[in-house]
């Protein structure tokens, strides 16, 4: 966090306590956490392809936490797919809704 050194899984995954680079600063996973803000070039690439896309699937997310709920207005494509455990606020924006766990639903997506 400190340097911005890369660290693979596997020194996350061995480390016994928090994991620390060479220079002291924590190695965390390349996440965006709750209450971290998104970096300005992500936001504005998200924001660049929602906008050009046809197909727009959401999915894992209730849509009450912003700013991921707020990208959803960039969308004027044909076809938006939401896939959550619970219903949302867009679910009646959506072509298709898919209620169910999305780590077993998408175990079971294949791409021809
Ligand atoms: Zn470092």
């Amino acid at each position: 966090m400190d340097c911005g050194k890369f660290f693979d899984v596997n020194f996350i995954l061995e480390s016994e306590k928090i994991p620390r680079c060479d220079c002291g600063g924590i190695v965390k996973p390349d996440v965006v956490l709750y209450e971290e803000p998104l970096p300005n070039r992500t936001v504005e690439q998200a924001v660049k392809a929602i906008a050009d896309a046809d197909v727009l699937i959401v999915g894992g997310t209730s849509l009450n936490v912003y700013p991921a709920a707020g990208f959803l207005r960039y969308f004027h494509g044909k076809h938006l797919v939401i896939l959550n455990r619970d219903a949302t606020q867009a679910d009646s924006m959506a072509e298709l809704c898919i209620r169910d766990n999305i780590a077993e639903v998408m175990e079971k997506i294949k791409v021809c």
